[in-house]
């Protein structure tokens, strides 16, 4: 078998299954090399269906031990309807530490809608459109700024052309108790997890829970929190599986990101010193950091200011930037 993707998937088996998607990779080590990716189907009955991902970028790791978490604890005989858990989608990237998976070089949410007979990145994304998303009400992607960035955190749905899904969305998203969110216009043939999840007739929510490449207190307490708040909205569970319950969740403020005016690029290699922090609300001109140059100590380190007011959303952690890298994004908040 030198083509697709390989499982022993049975979606109509009771309780908790915990499994793999194989794909074949012909490599020096190993010839017959299979990618394996672990996937948890846990069914109880009929009822709603939910597929939680993370690690479809390698070093995003809220989602992704709060998702091995979640399947250890949920109790098959808690929930109604199905829960599917893929804790590390691109498991070579989430092994490698890295963004991209070192087999290929692929970037899974640039990938959709994939390839069957294509890298394993590619075969992955064909088989999560075409295979597995269709079999789901809804589909939640877990992200963050991964080790190169730090993000607010936010959560995200796409833009869905029919107005009931679209609210239905808006309204998930809201439930998660995020403090911020956006709607993303991304066309139709998006290559993203949420562009893929529409195209398969899914709902599909994302979000950035954090960065850096870390955990923290408080990125993991937010993602647990979202996780348990979506599947009690999706009507899967009556009670929080990952935390207790913690009081009511607040208003959701959306933000719109949707000009390049609302980045600074760098355009040559130097070293980024921030001036404001995320989460700072910052009007147009106003300094968002200096540029220095190491190489020339004669040179007065840039001015670096906002073209555009808003709220300050991520910020590149690596000092040392290159032409093409973004410093900072500000997003501006819009009516709900
Ligand atoms: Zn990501």
């Amino acid at each position: 078998m030198h083509s697709g993707l390989v499982h022993s998937l049975d979606f109509d088996r009771a309780g908790k299954t915990l499994t793999y998607l194989s794909i074949p990779f012909s490599i020096d080590r190993s010839p017959y090399f299979q990618v394996k990716v672990p996937i948890c189907l846990i069914r109880n009955g009929e009822g709603p269906s939910v597929l939680l991902m993370a690690g479809n970028h390698g070093d995003e790791y809220e989602g992704e031990l709060s998702l091995a978490r979640l399947i250890r604890k949920l109790d098959p005989d808690r929930i109604s309807g199905r829960v599917t858990i893929l804790p590390m989608a691109n498991t070579p990237a989430v092994m490698a530490a890295k963004r991209c998976s070192p087999l290929d070089g692929g970037n899974l949410n640039r990938a959709f809608p994939g390839d069957p007979s294509g890298t394993p990145t590619s075969r992955l994304a064909h088989f999560l459109e075409g295979e597995l998303f269709p079999r789901h009400d809804i589909v939640f992607d877990l992200h963050s700024g991964g080790t190169s960035m730090e993000h607010l955190p936010t959560a995200l749905v796409e833009r869905n052309a029919e107005p009931a899904r679209h609210q239905r969305a808006v309204a998930l998203m809201k439930s998660l108790g995020m403090p911020y969110g956006f709607v993303a216009d991304n066309g139709a043939a998006s290559p993203t997890s949420m562009g893929a999840a529409r195209r398969a007739g899914a709902i599909g929510i994302s979000g950035e829970f954090g960065g850096g490449g870390t955990a923290t207190v408080d990125s993991m307490a937010i993602t647990a929190r979202a996780i348990d708040s979506l599947l009690v909205a999706a009507g899967v569970v009556d009670e929080p599986v990952l935390a207790p319950p913690n009081g009511a969740v607040g208003a959701t403020q959306l933000l719109s990101l949707s000009r390049h005016s609302q980045g600074i690029y760098a355009t040559r290699r130097g070293w980024f010193e921030p001036a404001t922090r995320l989460g700072e609300r910052v009007a147009a001109g106003q300094l968002a950091g200096w540029y220095h140059d190491l190489e020339r100590l004669d040179v007065s380190e840039e001015a670096l200011n906002f073209a555009e007011a808003g709220i300050v959303i991520s910020r590149r952690l690596h000092t040392m930037c290159e032409a093409g890298d973004c410093l900072m994004q500000v997003a501006e908040p819009v009516p709900a």
